[in-house]
């Protein structure tokens, strides 16, 4: 049957203002809301808090709960994801395979277009009416849901952060916690706004409502959509891990279930999901294992009581071959897990919506570009202070930064980065390169400080090494650094001088 938008409108609740937070005009400048995120103080304080209490959290039970193993176990899983993405093809053909002989039928999507009309024609070959959705980062890559509705299908979100983002018309900014960046209160007004229900702000209240709510649209489905957190090759099962139980619902209770995901989640044997199912829920929630994890093999059979009539896999490339070409295919790894997002200083500063795409934080910011081409987000690759705090939250243990820097050489080899960034980094490179010009420019640039510390800001008096003082707004094109922050000076002295003269000068 088919469905056309006149016969079944999607609900008023569903509207998707957020597309256009993911999906900005190109080229995407993050200056605008990197300024105001970093002016909104309560925003700030929501996700800086939440994220610092992941990271912590992550910091504390990994070390514990695999001590010493710790980093062995990550270099085993990022050295099993790599051996998988270096051997893709025999993987996924064996996937393929497996998958098939249980039952499921597999599809292979070129790009979010395709992807999208293999789900569309499911759902209209299958006379789908009501879908229920759980949380997949590919189909906000590929706007699923809106393709859905214009076709007439209600396609509800089913975990309860996107519920919460799409009754509200917001976006995700978080790759595990989609709504980071709301506070009760927001939920709360969205909930008697939308679901026409008393305002309140309790969580359990709050959660009992979507339940309700949810729960209907479960019992009514005739398509579940989700995605997949690992694909096993060895046996063609599809993972996926929830804390709500909705991935379950939406995979077992309406007649087809489509699954949608990137061929990057192959995994070569069911074995080495013990690894990855611990890392994975120790790096992204800190738990031991999250609270459901789903393994299914091909559609209901024969008399088992319940489960799909249908499955189908559709594997997504759109930009993943590119990436898996290039030197970047170590990101291929990424488990999704949103550890570096939680370390990231500079995450934790503007927040997901910043940038400008459907994955933020480090990750994002080497993917994005990659996806959707680097000379439509060029500031992204600079996005970031080279802390190293997000490789060492990385559990398949992805050189985020290396990788930074070599997405920002890109730029200047193609020349897309600003004519005056790429002097200056030349200018940087020469001074670097010999002991003479690197002397040079150290005290020309420390004269300069000193003389801005004079002029825009203080220089308190002191001992050669204790006359500090502080830039509070540099000029020009560097004013960008002092906006946020007061730029410190160099002393008088400087290091070589006193190691020089250590014995006994240094107070
Ligand atoms: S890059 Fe690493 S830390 Fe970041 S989301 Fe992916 S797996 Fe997690």
């Amino acid at each position: 049957m088919n469905l056309h938008p006149d016969t079944h409108a999607a609900p008023a609740t569903l509207t998707h203002e957020g597309e256009a937070i993911l999906f900005p005009p190109l080229p995407y400048d993050i200056g605008a809301r990197a300024d105001a995120a970093t002016a909104n103080p309560a925003l700030q304080k929501i996700v800086s808090s939440a994220a610092r209490l992941k990271d912590t959290g992550r910091k504390t039970i990994c070390p514990d709960v695999f001590g010493d193993n710790y980093n062995a176990m990550r270099a085993h899983a990022g050295a099993i994801k790599q051996h998988t993405l270096d051997h893709a093809d025999h993987y996924l053909e064996q996937f393929v395979d497996h998958a098939t002989a249980a039952g499921a039928t597999v599809h292979f999507a070129a790009d979010a277009e395709q992807a999208n009309a293999i789900c569309l024609d499911i759902a209209r070959d299958e006379g789908g009416r009501l879908c229920v959705k759980s949380k997949s980062m590919v189909t906000e890559e590929t706007h699923l849901v809106p393709a859905l509705e214009r076709i007439g299908v209600e396609t509800v979100e089913s975990d309860l952060g996107e519920f919460i983002i799409q009754i509200d018309g917001d976006a995700p900014s978080h790759i595990v916690q989609p709504m980071i960046h709301k506070d009760r209160t927001s939920v709360g007004r969205a909930f008697e706004r939308v679901l026409n229900v008393p305002y309140t702000e309790e969580p359990e209240a709050l959660a009992a409502i979507a339940r309700d709510h949810l729960r209907d649209k479960y019992r009514h489905a005739d398509l579940g959509i989700t995605g997949a957190n690992f694909l096993v090759a060895d046996t063609g099962s599809v993972v996926i891990c929830t804390n709500e139980g909705n991935g379950r619902f939406c995979s077992s209770a309406p007649r087809v279930h489509v699954v949608v995901a990137g061929f990057e989640k192959l995994l070569p044997r069911c074995e080495h999901l013990a690894l990855f199912l611990k890392l994975l829920a120790r790096s992204a929630t800190q738990q031991p294992l999250t609270c459901y994890t789903h393994v299914m093999t091909g559609p209901r059979r024969g008399a088992e009581p319940d489960g799909p009539e249908q499955m189908h896999i559709i594997l997504v490339d759109n930009g993943r071959s590119e990436i898996l070409r290039a030197p970047s295919r170590e990101l291929l790894r990424c488990i999704r897990c949103g550890a570096c997002l939680n370390a990231c200083p500079v995450y934790r500063t503007i927040g997901g919506h910043a940038y400008g795409g459907v994955y933020s934080g480090p990750i994002g910011a080497l993917v994005t570009p990659l996806l959707r081409g680097l000379e439509n987000y060029r500031d992204l690759p600079h996005a970031s202070s080279l802390c190293g705090a997000c490789y060492e939250a990385c559990p398949v243990k992805i050189d985020i930064p290396r990788h930074l820097i070599r997405l920002r050489a890109e730029q200047n080899r193609q020349r897309i980065s600003k004519a005056s960034d790429r002097l200056m980094y030349r200018l940087w490179g020469a001074s670097l390169r010999y002991p003479v010009t690197y002397r040079i420019a150290g005290f020309m640039q420390k004269l300069m400080m000193r003389w801005g510390a004079r002029r825009h800001g203080t220089l308190e008096q002191g001992d050669r090494y204790r006359d500090r003082g502080w830039i509070e707004h540099a000029p020009g094109p560097l004013s960008g650094w002092t906006s946020q922050r007061d730029l410190p000076t160099p002393t008088a002295s400087d290091f070589r001088h006193w190691w020089r003269h250590r014995d006994g000068d240094r107070p």
